[in-house]
């Protein structure tokens, strides 16, 4: 079988690459010449390694008209941008189904269970 390791030109001098253990690695978003998101994943064993990939990576991008892509409101919602309780005003949480406000309203009266506020805002909604 051949050896996949592939340099890209970018060092002269690449140790034998271990990956048992997670390597340092890294992603940049970028937009392509032709408007085009892309996700680029390097991996290095090492920190400064995988710093100096980095620039090679960016003068390759930078040479060739790519720009870093900018989150922008027409893709995908990130996971940060949660919606707030119409109720509460708090930023909602994630949860498996979708987004749920955490606020505690209150106390079930025979359970003592607490409850929770019903706001919630489920995936494929817009
Ligand atoms: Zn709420």
């Amino acid at each position: 079988m051949g050896n996949q390791v592939s340099t890209n030109g970018a060092t002269g001098c690449v140790a034998p690459a271990s990956f048992a253990e997670a390597p340092a690695s890294a992603t940049v978003k970028v937009t392509t010449p032709g408007g085009y998101d892309l996700m680029i994943t390097f991996r290095a064993t090492k920190v400064s390694d995988l710093l100096s990939q980095a620039q090679v990576v960016e003068g390759w991008l930078i040479s060739h008209n790519f720009t870093p892509a900018l989150t922008r409101p027409t893709g995908k919602p990130a996971q940060a941008d949660a919606p707030t309780c119409p109720e509460h005003g708090k930023a909602m949480q994630r949860g498996k189904y979708g987004w749920f406000c955490p606020v505690k309203v209150g106390e079930h009266p025979q359970t003592g269970k607490a409850l929770y506020c019903q706001h919630s805002v489920k995936d494929g909604q817009s």
